[in-house]
């Protein structure tokens, strides 16, 4: 039995088995959690296609209201969330804090948009107008490294435009994700938001499901390209938001001090296992030997333990299979380039691993042509900013990238012929609810967040009248 529960038809139910989630900076059993299976899978899809009629019928004031209530409790449950995530996934509790934080923001402004409808033209032949129709039901697909704040991208938008949600967690972090069923239970209607958790087993089973209308899925590129071959046979709608080998481009001019802490911000947050965080560093060879100093400097500064530790800035990885591919982009890394800060893995239970820079390495390696997703940074000495574009943009990924430098005007030029979806001057992984976020290439398909990322929780519908 588990103290946790799923969300199915507006009830808290035990799975159909348990399993473990374990707590990435002890490896002990963090908590036994059921585990969904393909029948209960239906169950939920079936309730949530039960919900839609009404739900979508619903006034938007009303749907606005209940997640506006979702919102508050969760901004009111802070401290007990903010723990529990930092357990099951690791993060700093500081971060793991500011993430509940923006999760209850995110819901507040994805909830205040509104879908107007569009008239084209109105005279004397025709009045034409757009509507907007929401699809059905949505199966919302969550990664391990934002496990809250993602589901915040994708569940309020579903909801406020008319539609109801299938939520798939990932199965080493569930956990907050259920304890948010539980709020959801006490809020919405039956069947409008079911929970269902797996062990990798049923995100498949969810994306080929014939009732489900679309997918918002998160996570890897070679996930991704599957999702997407099972909503063929459907032409289910879907949104992908995938991997990332976000370059930052350090152009000749500027200051070290500055930029090095921004580059290591934006590639060592939640221990460098974010989307959007900066996976390469090109830096011209006038700067190159002071940035990598800083930056090693900055990197033997970082204290990494537990998250739940006061003054921990990196928290170990989330789950062993993370851990072990990163054990084994250090082993590239001390062969193609010079371990100039970190290498270690540290002797103790958990997934830690110190914060690695890497110097002398080029764009050859593994570790600079993949995504690592985790604390080893190479960085890439360059003599033509020309050339570290093109560099930059020879990737099959595209989600983001920044240019920093003093020369606003120089930097404004390789920012917009970044081929990503965000490109950022002077600061990297800036992103807020208001603003549209996707990836180009094989990044991902679509845009979340905004009023281009509520539309794509909704079919155009046009009325076009004779007059
Ligand atoms: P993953 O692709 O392994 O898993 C993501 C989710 O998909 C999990 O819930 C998993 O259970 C589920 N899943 C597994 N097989 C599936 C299938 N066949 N069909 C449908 N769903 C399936 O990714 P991950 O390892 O959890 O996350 C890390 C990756 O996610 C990185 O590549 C990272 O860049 C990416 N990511 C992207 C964004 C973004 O917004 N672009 C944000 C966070 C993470």
């Amino acid at each position: 039995m588990s103290d946790y529960k799923l969300l199915i038809d507006g009830k808290l139910v035990d799975g159909a088995s348990t399993m473990e989630v374990v707590n990435p900076a002890t490896e002990q059993v963090l908590a036994i959690c059921p585990r969904g299976s393909e029948q209960q899978m239906d169950q939920a899809v079936k309730a949530a296609k039960a919900a839609f009629p009404a739900w979508s019928r619903r006034k938007v004031e009303e749907r606005r209201a209940m997640l506006m209530t979702l919102a508050d409790r969760i901004e009111a449950r802070q401290e007990e969330l903010a723990r529990l995530l930092t357990e099951e996934q690791g993060k700093p509790i500081a971060e793991a804090t500011a993430e509940i934080i923006y999760s209850g923001a995110f819901i507040r402004s994805m909830a205040s948009l509104d879908l107007q409808v569009k008239t084209l033209e109105d005279n004397e032949t025709r009045r034409v107008e757009v509507h907007r129709l929401p699809l059905g039901v949505v199966g919302a697909i969550i990664p391990w490294n934002f496990p809250v704040l993602l589901l915040t991208f994708k569940v309020p938008a579903a909801l406020i435009a008319g539609n109801t949600v299938v939520i798939k967690p990932a199965p080493t972090t569930p956990l907050t994700s259920l304890r948010l069923g539980e709020i959801m239970a006490e809020i919405f209607p039956p069947g409008v938001v079911n929970i269902v958790t797996d062990q990798n087993d049923l995100g498949a089973y969810l994306t080929q499901h014939p009732d489900v209308a679309k997918i918002s899925f998160t996570g890897s590129s070679a996930t991704g390209k599957k999702v997407m071959a099972a909503a063929a046979s459907t032409l289910k709608r879907i949104t992908l938001e995938l991997g990332g080998n976000d370059a930052a481009i350090v152009l000749p001019g500027a200051d070290p001090e500055t930029v090095a802490p921004g580059i290591f911000g934006g590639a060592f947050m939640n221990a460098g296992q974010v989307c959007l965080a900066i996976k390469r560093a090109y830096v011209h060879e006038s700067i190159y030997d002071q940035v990598v100093d800083r930056l090693a400097a900055l990197a033997n500064a970082a204290v990494v333990d537990s998250g739940l530790h006061q003054g921990t800035t990196i928290g170990p990885l989330q789950n062993r299979m993370q851990y072990e591919k990163i054990k084994d982009y250090l082993e590239v890394a001390r062969k193609d380039g010079r371990i100039v800060a970190g290498g270690e893995v540290e002797d103790r239970p958990g997934y830690f691993i110190r914060p690695t820079i890497v110097a002398d390495i080029d764009d050859t390696s593994r570790l600079v042509a993949e995504e690592q997703f985790g604390p080893v940074l190479p960085v890439v000495k360059y003599a033509d900013p020309e050339d570290a574009l093109k560099r930059a943009n020879a990737s099959p990924w595209g989600l983001g990238g920044s240019v920093w430098g003093s020369d606003r005007q120089k930097a404004r030029e390789i920012a917009l012929q970044m081929e990503t979806g965000t490109a950022w001057i002077n600061k990297h992984l800036d992103f807020g609810p208001n603003i549209p976020f996707g990836g180009a290439k094989q990044s991902g398909l679509g845009v979340e967040l905004a009023e281009e990322g509520l539309a794509e929780f909704t079919q155009v519908h046009v009325i076009n009248e004779a007059l």
